[in-house]
């Protein structure tokens, strides 16, 4: 669980987060939306632990966040795959590193979930740009995170590949029950993925609302149902 109490943080004389309480469940999606400025970065690189808090406190199941950790993993707008690294090393870089060959087998796991099956031994330069978002999505998820911490993960994408990545993204999510935030501008892309959205407030931030999502929700559709749908 994710427990965010009285959350502050500014920056010199810039109060940007100005007390936020939240919780998040093991294993539920939520989106965050607010105005550009408002602070959303700021409280991933808090939740990361990239960033200390002025007041208030980030704990991941009771334990306070104060440096980053593979528990918590960000996935952000800007990519950062190893160019001298091949698509199954840039996925080995956090394994264990003790049983080389189940790493690669972790790794081409995790490709294939991603849709990389066939591509292990390329390069960044020979992937597109979507392509690439995918092994950052899946090296984040090798690391076997409890709490994937998404930063506008699809924004550098065309509409169109954006599109097909969140079906995707929400396939993956659901093989393994990932807690997730998710910050996007996106709303109707919080509306398909989230179970809830909170929207934050412009500058000094706060929670404003916190939006339910209550219609039939392809997160939610039952396996069976969704081995129907498959067949
Ligand atoms: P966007 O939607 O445009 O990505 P955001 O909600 O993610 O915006 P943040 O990146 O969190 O916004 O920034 C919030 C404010 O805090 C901005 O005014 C920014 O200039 C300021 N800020 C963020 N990080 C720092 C820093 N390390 N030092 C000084 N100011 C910072
Ligand atoms: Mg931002």
């Amino acid at each position: 669980k994710i427990a965010i109490k009285g959350l502050r943080k500014g920056f010199r004389a810039l109060q940007v987060i100005d007390g936020i309480d939240l919780e998040v469940a093991p294993g539920e999606f939520v989106a965050i939306v607010g105005p550009s400025g408002c602070g959303k970065s700021t409280l991933m690189k808090l939740l990361a632990g990239f960033e200390r808090p002025d007041s208030g406190a980030v704990a991941i199941d009771g334990v306070p966040v104060t440096r980053p950790s593979p528990n918590a993993i960000v996935i952000s707008q800007h990519g950062s795959v190893f160019p001298w690294l091949t698509v199954r090393e840039n996925l080995m870089f956090g394994l264990p590193g003790k049983d080389r060959a189940a790493d690669v087998a972790t790794a081409d796991h995790y490709a294939e979930m991603v849709g990389l099956k066939g591509f292990e031994k390329a390069y960044p330069h020979e992937l597109s740009g979507g392509m690439l978002k995918r092994v950052e999505i899946a090296r984040a998820l090798a690391v076997k995170p409890d709490i994937v911490l998404m930063d506008e993960p699809f924004s550098a994408l065309d509409a169109l590949t954006a599109l097909r990545m969140r079906n995707e993204l929400l396939r993956v999510l659901r093989e393994e029950n990932h807690t997730v935030l998710l910050i996007t501008h996106d709303v109707e892309e919080a509306i398909y993925l989230a179970d809830r959205i909170v929207v934050l407030s412009s500058r000094p931030t706060r929670v404003a609302t916190v939006f339910p999502i209550t219609q039939p929700h392809p997160r939610k559709v039952s396996q069976p149902a969704l081995q129907e749908i498959k067949d």
